[in-house]
Protein backbone atom coordinates (compact mmCIF):
# COMPACT_ATOMS: atom_id res chain seq x y z
CA UNK A 1 0.00 0.00 0.00
CA UNK A 2 1.55 3.34 -0.76
CA UNK A 3 1.25 5.75 1.65
CA UNK A 4 1.60 10.00 1.94
CA UNK A 5 1.95 11.90 4.97
CA UNK A 6 -0.75 13.97 3.55
CA UNK A 7 -3.07 13.14 1.23
CA UNK A 8 -5.73 14.93 -0.41
CA UNK A 9 -9.18 14.06 -2.03
CA UNK A 10 -10.13 16.19 -4.71
CA UNK A 11 -8.53 18.10 -6.96
CA UNK A 12 -10.51 21.19 -7.15
CA UNK A 13 -10.18 24.71 -5.88
CA UNK A 14 -9.60 23.45 -2.18
CA UNK A 15 -7.41 20.58 -2.92
CA UNK A 16 -5.18 22.78 -4.94
CA UNK A 17 -4.92 25.26 -2.61
CA UNK A 18 -4.19 22.66 -0.25
CA UNK A 19 -1.46 21.90 -1.96
CA UNK A 20 0.03 24.81 -2.99
CA UNK A 21 -0.32 26.14 0.47
CA UNK A 22 1.47 23.00 2.26
CA UNK A 23 4.41 23.73 -0.20
CA UNK A 24 4.68 27.11 0.05
CA UNK A 25 4.61 26.63 4.45
CA UNK A 26 7.55 24.75 3.79
CA UNK A 27 6.24 21.13 4.65
CA UNK A 28 8.58 18.26 2.72
CA UNK A 29 6.98 15.52 3.69
CA UNK A 30 5.06 13.31 0.86
CA UNK A 31 1.72 14.62 -0.75
CA UNK A 32 -0.69 13.19 -3.10
CA UNK A 33 -3.51 14.72 -4.37
CA UNK A 34 -6.53 12.50 -5.99
CA UNK A 35 -9.27 13.48 -8.17
CA UNK A 36 -12.10 11.58 -10.00
CA UNK A 37 -12.04 14.00 -13.20
CA UNK A 38 -9.12 13.10 -15.59
CA UNK A 39 -7.56 16.81 -15.65
CA UNK A 40 -5.77 18.21 -13.28
CA UNK A 41 -7.16 21.41 -11.28
CA UNK A 42 -9.22 24.21 -13.03
CA UNK A 43 -10.79 27.38 -12.14
CA UNK A 44 -14.46 26.17 -11.99
CA UNK A 45 -16.15 29.76 -12.34
CA UNK A 46 -15.45 30.76 -16.21
CA UNK A 47 -17.27 27.21 -16.69
CA UNK A 48 -20.44 29.00 -16.94
CA UNK A 49 -18.65 32.63 -17.60
CA UNK A 50 -15.81 32.48 -20.09
CA UNK A 51 -14.95 29.06 -20.99
CA UNK A 52 -19.02 27.92 -21.76
CA UNK A 53 -18.40 31.59 -24.11
CA UNK A 54 -15.25 30.17 -25.40
CA UNK A 55 -13.45 33.65 -24.61
CA UNK A 56 -10.96 31.50 -22.76
CA UNK A 57 -8.87 27.95 -23.44
CA UNK A 58 -8.60 25.58 -20.96
CA UNK A 59 -5.46 26.04 -20.89
CA UNK A 60 -5.76 29.31 -19.52
CA UNK A 61 -7.91 28.28 -16.46
CA UNK A 62 -5.73 25.70 -15.14
CA UNK A 63 -5.23 26.76 -11.14
CA UNK A 64 -1.56 26.49 -12.60
CA UNK A 65 0.43 25.11 -15.14
CA UNK A 66 -0.03 21.11 -15.65
CA UNK A 67 4.35 20.41 -14.67
CA UNK A 68 3.20 22.86 -11.53
CA UNK A 69 2.43 19.71 -9.82
CA UNK A 70 5.30 17.19 -10.52
CA UNK A 71 7.62 20.55 -10.35
CA UNK A 72 6.35 20.34 -6.29
CA UNK A 73 6.67 16.67 -5.77
CA UNK A 74 2.72 16.69 -5.21
CA UNK A 75 1.51 12.96 -6.43
CA UNK A 76 -1.42 13.61 -8.91
CA UNK A 77 -3.67 10.37 -8.84
CA UNK A 78 -6.31 11.82 -11.90
CA UNK A 79 -9.25 9.28 -12.73
CA UNK A 80 -9.30 7.92 -9.66
CA UNK A 81 -12.52 8.14 -6.98
CA UNK A 82 -12.33 7.57 -3.16
CA UNK A 83 -14.92 5.22 -2.08
CA UNK A 84 -14.08 4.23 1.23
CA UNK A 85 -12.19 6.00 4.14
CA UNK A 86 -10.82 4.01 6.97
CA UNK A 87 -9.67 6.43 9.95
CA UNK A 88 -8.37 3.50 12.18
CA UNK A 89 -6.20 2.05 9.67
CA UNK A 90 -5.47 5.59 8.07
CA UNK A 91 -6.25 4.91 4.37
CA UNK A 92 -8.64 5.14 1.67
CA UNK A 93 -9.85 3.09 -0.64
CA UNK A 94 -9.96 4.59 -4.68
CA UNK A 95 -10.78 1.48 -7.34
CA UNK A 96 -8.79 -1.51 -6.44
CA UNK A 97 -6.33 0.66 -4.19
CA UNK A 98 -5.53 1.07 -0.67
CA UNK A 99 -4.07 4.27 -0.13
CA UNK A 100 -2.33 5.16 3.34
CA UNK A 101 -2.12 8.77 5.07
CA UNK A 102 -0.70 10.44 7.79
CA UNK A 103 -3.52 13.53 7.67
CA UNK A 104 -6.33 13.13 5.18
CA UNK A 105 -7.74 16.51 3.86
CA UNK A 106 -11.16 16.19 2.04
CA UNK A 107 -11.90 18.42 -0.84
CA UNK A 108 -14.54 16.93 -2.74
CA UNK A 109 -16.66 19.95 -3.24
CA UNK A 110 -20.42 18.93 -4.52
CA UNK A 111 -22.42 17.19 -6.92
CA UNK A 112 -25.04 19.27 -9.21
CA UNK A 113 -28.19 18.33 -7.75
CA UNK A 114 -30.32 16.77 -10.49
CA UNK A 115 -34.18 16.90 -11.45
CA UNK A 116 -35.69 13.34 -10.49
CA UNK A 117 -38.86 14.52 -12.76
CA UNK A 118 -39.89 12.05 -15.53
CA UNK A 119 -37.23 12.80 -18.52
CA UNK A 120 -34.49 14.39 -16.38
CA UNK A 121 -32.13 11.65 -17.44
CA UNK A 122 -32.45 12.41 -21.03
CA UNK A 123 -28.93 13.19 -22.69
CA UNK A 124 -29.09 16.73 -24.06
CA UNK A 125 -30.26 17.82 -20.20
CA UNK A 126 -27.23 18.83 -18.43
CA UNK A 127 -25.76 20.34 -15.48
CA UNK A 128 -22.64 23.16 -15.37
CA UNK A 129 -20.72 21.95 -12.85
CA UNK A 130 -17.30 20.05 -14.35
CA UNK A 131 -15.34 20.45 -17.62
CA UNK A 132 -16.48 17.81 -19.13
CA UNK A 133 -20.24 19.04 -18.54
CA UNK A 134 -19.72 22.25 -20.37
CA UNK A 135 -17.98 20.18 -23.08
CA UNK A 136 -20.45 17.98 -23.53
CA UNK A 137 -22.94 20.90 -24.32
CA UNK A 138 -20.42 22.82 -26.39
CA UNK A 139 -20.39 19.97 -28.92
CA UNK A 140 -23.91 20.54 -29.64
CA UNK A 141 -24.72 24.16 -29.46
CA UNK A 142 -23.93 24.78 -32.65
CA UNK A 143 -26.89 22.73 -33.63
CA UNK A 144 -29.86 24.07 -31.15
CA UNK A 145 -31.95 27.24 -30.80
CA UNK A 146 -33.95 26.71 -27.85
CA UNK A 147 -32.40 26.04 -24.45
CA UNK A 148 -34.66 26.14 -21.03
CA UNK A 149 -33.13 26.29 -17.83
CA UNK A 150 -34.34 25.30 -14.77
CA UNK A 151 -33.20 27.69 -11.77
CA UNK A 152 -32.04 31.13 -11.46
CA UNK A 153 -29.14 31.33 -9.50
CA UNK A 154 -26.04 32.21 -10.44
CA UNK A 155 -24.84 29.69 -12.55
CA UNK A 156 -28.19 29.62 -14.47
CA UNK A 157 -28.30 33.46 -15.33
CA UNK A 158 -25.01 33.37 -16.01
CA UNK A 159 -25.59 30.95 -18.44
CA UNK A 160 -28.48 32.31 -19.95
CA UNK A 161 -26.31 35.51 -20.69
CA UNK A 162 -23.66 33.32 -22.72
CA UNK A 163 -26.29 31.73 -24.44
CA UNK A 164 -28.46 34.66 -25.51
CA UNK A 165 -25.30 36.10 -26.84
CA UNK A 166 -24.72 33.35 -28.97
CA UNK A 167 -28.15 33.95 -29.97
CA UNK A 168 -30.04 31.21 -28.98
CA UNK A 169 -33.64 31.57 -27.64
CA UNK A 170 -33.44 31.20 -23.83
CA UNK A 171 -36.55 30.43 -21.71
CA UNK A 172 -35.02 30.86 -18.03
CA UNK A 173 -37.32 28.89 -15.15
CA UNK A 174 -37.34 29.62 -11.51
CA UNK A 175 -39.99 28.40 -9.24
CA UNK A 176 -39.57 30.85 -6.46
CA UNK A 177 -40.85 34.55 -6.95
CA UNK A 178 -37.51 36.15 -7.87
CA UNK A 179 -34.14 35.26 -9.55
CA UNK A 180 -31.21 35.12 -6.75
CA UNK A 181 -33.79 34.68 -3.93
CA UNK A 182 -30.97 32.36 -1.55
CA UNK A 183 -28.28 34.69 -1.78
CA UNK A 184 -29.49 38.53 -2.23
CA UNK A 185 -32.58 41.09 -1.58
CA UNK A 186 -35.07 41.83 -3.51
CA UNK A 187 -33.65 44.90 -5.52
CA UNK A 188 -30.65 42.93 -7.17
CA UNK A 189 -33.01 40.21 -7.94
CA UNK A 190 -35.43 42.47 -9.77
CA UNK A 191 -32.17 44.91 -11.65
CA UNK A 192 -31.14 41.00 -12.51
CA UNK A 193 -34.92 39.89 -14.17
CA UNK A 194 -34.71 43.42 -15.65
CA UNK A 195 -31.52 42.67 -17.45
CA UNK A 196 -32.09 39.14 -18.62
CA UNK A 197 -35.82 40.16 -20.15
CA UNK A 198 -33.81 42.93 -21.82
CA UNK A 199 -31.14 40.69 -23.54
CA UNK A 200 -34.72 39.02 -25.06
CA UNK A 201 -34.14 36.11 -22.26
CA UNK A 202 -37.52 34.88 -21.55
CA UNK A 203 -37.46 34.78 -17.82
CA UNK A 204 -40.16 33.31 -15.70
CA UNK A 205 -40.45 33.77 -11.90
CA UNK A 206 -43.12 31.85 -9.31
CA UNK A 207 -42.90 29.37 -12.94
CA UNK A 208 -43.24 25.61 -11.54
CA UNK A 209 -42.57 22.30 -14.05
CA UNK A 210 -43.95 19.27 -14.01
CA UNK A 211 -41.87 17.21 -16.29
CA UNK A 212 -39.71 16.68 -19.39
CA UNK A 213 -40.78 15.31 -22.68
CA UNK A 214 -38.82 13.28 -24.12
CA UNK A 215 -38.60 11.62 -27.92
CA UNK A 216 -36.12 9.02 -28.40
CA UNK A 217 -34.05 9.58 -25.51
CA UNK A 218 -33.82 13.20 -26.25
CA UNK A 219 -35.91 16.28 -24.20
CA UNK A 220 -38.21 18.10 -26.60
CA UNK A 221 -40.32 20.14 -24.46
CA UNK A 222 -40.62 20.83 -20.66
CA UNK A 223 -43.83 20.75 -19.50
CA UNK A 224 -45.23 22.87 -16.92
CA UNK A 225 -47.62 22.20 -14.22
CA UNK A 226 -50.62 24.40 -15.66
CA UNK A 227 -50.02 22.55 -19.50
CA UNK A 228 -47.68 24.52 -20.95
CA UNK A 229 -45.50 22.84 -23.24
CA UNK A 230 -41.95 24.93 -23.66
CA UNK A 231 -40.68 23.19 -27.09
CA UNK A 232 -37.00 23.02 -26.17
CA UNK A 233 -33.25 22.02 -27.68
CA UNK A 234 -31.65 21.35 -24.65
CA UNK A 235 -32.04 21.85 -20.91
CA UNK A 236 -29.70 23.40 -18.23
CA UNK A 237 -29.95 22.30 -14.70
CA UNK A 238 -29.19 24.63 -11.99
CA UNK A 239 -30.63 24.35 -8.88
CA UNK A 240 -27.46 24.17 -6.96
CA UNK A 241 -25.14 21.23 -5.39
CA UNK A 242 -25.28 17.79 -2.91
CA UNK A 243 -21.69 17.80 -0.67
CA UNK A 244 -19.64 14.75 -1.44
CA UNK A 245 -19.42 13.66 1.79
CA UNK A 246 -20.42 10.29 1.51
CA UNK A 247 -18.16 8.04 2.21
CA UNK A 248 -16.72 10.47 4.97
CA UNK A 249 -20.00 10.19 6.77
CA UNK A 250 -19.75 6.52 5.85
CA UNK A 251 -16.52 6.09 8.13
CA UNK A 252 -18.43 8.12 11.22
CA UNK A 253 -17.51 11.75 10.41
CA UNK A 254 -19.96 14.23 11.62
CA UNK A 255 -22.53 15.99 9.42
CA UNK A 256 -25.56 16.31 7.56
CA UNK A 257 -25.61 18.66 4.91
CA UNK A 258 -21.78 19.16 4.28
CA UNK A 259 -19.56 17.01 7.03
CA UNK A 260 -19.17 19.37 10.23
CA UNK A 261 -15.83 20.79 10.72
CA UNK A 262 -14.22 23.13 13.78
CA UNK A 263 -12.39 26.68 13.38
CA UNK A 264 -9.05 24.81 12.23
CA UNK A 265 -11.52 22.92 9.78
CA UNK A 266 -10.75 19.43 11.49
CA UNK A 267 -13.61 16.66 10.99
CA UNK A 268 -14.67 14.82 14.00
CA UNK A 269 -12.20 11.87 12.95
CA UNK A 270 -8.71 11.88 14.04
CA UNK A 271 -6.21 13.90 11.69
CA UNK A 272 -9.14 14.45 8.89
CA UNK A 273 -10.04 17.74 7.73
CA UNK A 274 -12.71 19.32 5.65
CA UNK A 275 -12.62 21.96 3.19
CA UNK A 276 -14.49 23.49 0.86
CA UNK A 277 -18.04 23.42 -1.03
CA UNK A 278 -18.30 19.68 1.39
CA UNK A 279 -17.39 21.72 5.09
CA UNK A 280 -19.74 22.81 6.98
CA UNK A 281 -18.52 25.46 9.60
CA UNK A 282 -19.59 28.15 12.13
CA UNK A 283 -19.59 31.45 10.19
CA UNK A 284 -19.18 34.62 11.99
CA UNK A 285 -20.52 37.00 9.27
CA UNK A 286 -23.67 34.74 9.83
CA UNK A 287 -23.96 35.19 13.30
CA UNK A 288 -21.92 31.67 13.94
CA UNK A 289 -24.44 29.86 11.92
CA UNK A 290 -23.44 25.89 10.81
CA UNK A 291 -23.23 26.33 6.76
CA UNK A 292 -21.45 25.37 3.79
CA UNK A 293 -20.30 28.36 1.65
CA UNK A 294 -19.53 27.25 -2.07
CA UNK A 295 -17.61 30.10 -3.24
CA UNK A 296 -13.66 29.81 -4.67
CA UNK A 297 -13.04 32.53 -1.71
CA UNK A 298 -14.19 29.74 1.10
CA UNK A 299 -12.22 26.88 -1.04
CA UNK A 300 -8.98 28.49 -0.72
CA UNK A 301 -9.13 30.45 2.99
CA UNK A 302 -9.90 27.03 4.52
CA UNK A 303 -7.91 25.21 2.38
CA UNK A 304 -4.52 27.60 4.28
CA UNK A 305 -6.52 27.19 7.38
CA UNK A 306 -5.79 23.31 7.48
CA UNK A 307 -2.68 23.54 6.33
CA UNK A 308 -1.62 25.85 8.41
CA UNK A 309 -3.24 23.57 11.53
CA UNK A 310 -0.90 20.96 10.15
CA UNK A 311 1.91 22.72 10.45
CA UNK A 312 1.21 23.39 14.06
CA UNK A 313 0.15 26.85 13.64
CA UNK A 314 -3.87 27.53 15.17
CA UNK A 315 -5.61 30.25 12.72
CA UNK A 316 -9.19 29.72 13.20
CA UNK A 317 -10.93 30.47 10.24
CA UNK A 318 -12.29 33.80 10.40
CA UNK A 319 -12.57 34.99 6.44
CA UNK A 320 -15.05 37.54 5.18
CA UNK A 321 -16.91 35.62 2.50
CA UNK A 322 -16.93 37.48 -1.07
CA UNK A 323 -18.17 35.92 -4.25
CA UNK A 324 -18.52 37.55 -7.95
CA UNK A 325 -20.60 36.88 -11.00
CA UNK A 326 -20.50 38.11 -14.26
CA UNK A 327 -22.84 38.43 -16.46
CA UNK A 328 -23.40 40.54 -19.90
CA UNK A 329 -20.94 43.63 -19.08
CA UNK A 330 -22.11 43.76 -15.39
CA UNK A 331 -19.46 42.79 -12.69
CA UNK A 332 -21.06 41.63 -9.28
CA UNK A 333 -19.12 41.21 -6.64
CA UNK A 334 -20.39 40.40 -3.41
CA UNK A 335 -18.57 41.10 0.11
CA UNK A 336 -20.32 39.79 3.78
CA UNK A 337 -23.16 37.49 3.64
CA UNK A 338 -26.73 39.24 3.72
CA UNK A 339 -28.62 36.77 5.28
CA UNK A 340 -30.88 37.53 8.20
CA UNK A 341 -30.98 41.26 6.63
CA UNK A 342 -33.84 43.81 8.04
CA UNK A 343 -32.35 47.14 6.39
CA UNK A 344 -31.14 47.63 2.78
CA UNK A 345 -29.90 50.80 1.36
CA UNK A 346 -29.55 51.78 -2.38
CA UNK A 347 -26.26 53.29 -3.53
CA UNK A 348 -26.51 54.83 -7.01
CA UNK A 349 -29.40 54.23 -9.21
CA UNK A 350 -30.35 50.42 -10.62
CA UNK A 351 -31.26 52.11 -14.16
CA UNK A 352 -27.32 53.58 -14.45
CA UNK A 353 -26.66 49.75 -14.45
CA UNK A 354 -23.55 50.56 -11.56
CA UNK A 355 -25.03 50.52 -8.31
CA UNK A 356 -24.39 48.85 -4.84
CA UNK A 357 -26.70 47.62 -2.24
CA UNK A 358 -25.95 47.55 1.23
CA UNK A 359 -27.58 44.95 3.81
CA UNK A 360 -28.03 45.83 7.58
CA UNK A 361 -28.76 44.49 10.50
CA UNK A 362 -29.60 46.02 13.76
CA UNK A 363 -27.98 48.66 12.04
CA UNK A 364 -24.68 47.38 11.52
CA UNK A 365 -23.33 46.40 8.23
CA UNK A 366 -23.65 42.91 7.35
CA UNK A 367 -23.05 42.99 3.17
CA UNK A 368 -22.62 44.33 0.03
CA UNK A 369 -23.81 43.61 -3.36
CA UNK A 370 -21.99 45.86 -5.48
CA UNK A 371 -23.03 46.36 -9.41
CA UNK A 372 -20.55 47.53 -11.80
CA UNK A 373 -19.00 49.92 -8.80
CA UNK A 374 -15.57 48.18 -7.46
CA UNK A 375 -14.50 51.08 -5.71
CA UNK A 376 -17.84 50.23 -2.84
CA UNK A 377 -16.65 46.72 -2.65
CA UNK A 378 -13.43 47.55 -2.05
CA UNK A 379 -14.24 50.39 0.53
CA UNK A 380 -17.31 48.29 1.79
CA UNK A 381 -15.28 45.45 2.56
CA UNK A 382 -14.36 47.10 6.12
CA UNK A 383 -17.14 47.96 7.48
CA UNK A 384 -18.50 44.68 7.23
CA UNK A 385 -15.50 43.18 9.00
CA UNK A 386 -16.00 45.77 11.79
CA UNK A 387 -19.92 45.23 11.56
CA UNK A 388 -19.76 48.82 11.69
CA UNK A 389 -23.47 50.77 12.35
CA UNK A 390 -23.18 53.87 9.61
CA UNK A 391 -25.26 56.71 8.99
CA UNK A 392 -27.86 56.00 6.52
CA UNK A 393 -28.58 59.02 4.85
CA UNK A 394 -24.72 59.42 4.13
CA UNK A 395 -24.67 55.52 3.15
CA UNK A 396 -27.76 56.12 0.73
CA UNK A 397 -25.39 59.24 -1.38
CA UNK A 398 -23.28 57.44 -3.74
CA UNK A 399 -21.35 60.80 -3.83
CA UNK A 400 -20.07 59.91 -0.74
CA UNK A 401 -17.40 57.36 -0.70
CA UNK A 402 -17.87 54.20 1.50
CA UNK A 403 -14.69 55.10 3.85
CA UNK A 404 -16.01 58.61 4.66
CA UNK A 405 -19.24 57.30 5.72
CA UNK A 406 -19.73 58.78 9.49
CA UNK A 407 -20.54 55.94 12.33
CA UNK A 408 -24.04 56.91 13.00
C1 LIG B 1 -20.32 26.95 -13.13
C2 LIG B 1 -19.82 27.45 -11.81
C3 LIG B 1 -19.60 28.81 -11.63
C4 LIG B 1 -19.12 29.29 -10.41
N1 LIG B 1 -18.88 30.62 -10.28
C5 LIG B 1 -18.32 31.09 -9.14
C6 LIG B 1 -17.95 32.45 -9.00
O1 LIG B 1 -18.16 33.27 -9.91
N2 LIG B 1 -17.34 32.85 -7.86
C7 LIG B 1 -17.08 31.97 -6.84
O2 LIG B 1 -16.52 32.36 -5.81
N3 LIG B 1 -17.45 30.67 -6.93
C8 LIG B 1 -18.05 30.21 -8.05
N4 LIG B 1 -18.39 28.90 -8.16
C9 LIG B 1 -18.23 28.02 -6.98
C10 LIG B 1 -16.80 27.53 -6.88
O3 LIG B 1 -16.35 27.04 -8.12
C11 LIG B 1 -16.75 26.44 -5.82
O4 LIG B 1 -17.12 27.04 -4.59
C12 LIG B 1 -15.36 25.84 -5.72
O5 LIG B 1 -15.05 25.14 -6.88
C13 LIG B 1 -15.29 24.91 -4.51
O6 LIG B 1 -14.07 24.28 -4.49
P1 LIG B 1 -13.95 22.79 -3.90
O7 LIG B 1 -12.53 22.43 -4.02
O8 LIG B 1 -14.63 22.72 -2.60
O9 LIG B 1 -14.82 21.90 -4.89
P2 LIG B 1 -14.53 21.59 -6.42
O10 LIG B 1 -13.82 22.72 -7.09
O11 LIG B 1 -15.84 21.14 -6.98
O12 LIG B 1 -13.53 20.35 -6.41
C14 LIG B 1 -13.89 19.10 -5.91
C15 LIG B 1 -13.24 18.03 -6.75
O13 LIG B 1 -13.30 16.79 -6.06
C16 LIG B 1 -13.72 15.77 -6.95
N5 LIG B 1 -14.31 14.66 -6.18
C17 LIG B 1 -15.54 14.60 -5.60
N6 LIG B 1 -15.69 13.44 -4.94
C18 LIG B 1 -14.53 12.75 -5.10
C19 LIG B 1 -14.08 11.49 -4.64
N7 LIG B 1 -14.84 10.70 -3.85
N8 LIG B 1 -12.84 11.06 -5.00
C20 LIG B 1 -12.05 11.86 -5.76
N9 LIG B 1 -12.43 13.08 -6.22
C21 LIG B 1 -13.65 13.52 -5.88
C22 LIG B 1 -14.71 16.51 -7.84
O14 LIG B 1 -14.97 15.83 -9.04
C23 LIG B 1 -13.94 17.81 -8.07
O15 LIG B 1 -13.02 17.68 -9.11
C24 LIG B 1 -18.88 28.39 -9.35
C25 LIG B 1 -19.12 27.02 -9.53
C26 LIG B 1 -19.59 26.54 -10.73
C27 LIG B 1 -19.83 25.07 -10.91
Amino acid sequence: MSCYEVLIVGAGHAGAQAGIALRQAGFEGSIAMIGDEKYPPYERPPLSKEYFAGDKSFDRILIRPANFWAERTIDMLLGRRVKSVDPVGKFVTAGDEEIGYGKLIWCTGGSPRMLTCNGADAHNVHAVRRRNDVDAMMAKIDHIDHVTIIGGGYIGLEAAAVLSKFGKSVVLLEALDRVLARVAGEDLSRFYEAEHRAHGVDLRTGAKMDCIEVVDGKATAVLMQDSERIATDMVIVGIGIIPETGPLIAAGAAGSNGVDVDEYCRTSLPDIYAVGDCASHANRFAGGTQMRLESVQNANDQAKVAVAHIMGKDEAYDAVPWFWSNQYDLKLQTVGLSTGFDQTVMRGNPASRSFSVVYLKGGKVIALDCVNMVKDYVQGRAHVISGAALDVAQLADASVPLKEVQLA
